[in-house]
């Protein structure tokens, strides 16, 4: 199980909208998407017009990142639903949603879903 380590708020940033990737600092003024709002790295302010491919492209990061998957782990779940009958988006939606890190944080029992993945891993559910 891949895990993102690094600078999160980066990813949040990127996106232009909170992923609530860090717990309770995600809820604090402290969150840098609301401090600073634009894209990380020196070059943030050079944005041209986004493309059809670059706005496809931001929505699967986004949910990637926000899922906490690998561009692997992503591409075989939309793989396995796109092979299913009905709707993908939907289908994707719903597995994402019913995975059980996701479960445990929709739930409140953790602050974030990456805290809840170290509970799986190290048994604690
Ligand atoms: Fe994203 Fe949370 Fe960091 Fe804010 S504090 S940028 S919501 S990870």
């Amino acid at each position: 199980m891949a895990r993102i380590v690094g600078a999160v708020c980066r990813l949040c940033r990127r996106e232009g909208m909170k992923l609530y990737l860090k717990g309770s600092k995600c809820e604090s003024p402290k969150c840098p998407v609301s401090r600073r709002d634009y894209p990380p790295g020196i070059h943030n302010t050079m944005r041209k017009r986004p493309t059809e491919y670059g706005l496809r492209l931001r929505e699967t990061q986004k949910a990637k990142r926000a899922y906490g998957l690998s561009a692997k782990a992503f591409r075989w779940l939309l793989k396995k639903e796109s092979a299913r009958k009905g709707n993908t988006g939907v289908r994707l939606l719903i597995a994402l949603e019913s995975r059980i890190d996701n479960v445990l944080y929709r739930a409140g029992f953790a602050s974030s879903r990456s805290q809840a993945r170290q509970w799986i891993v190290h048994e604690h559910v």
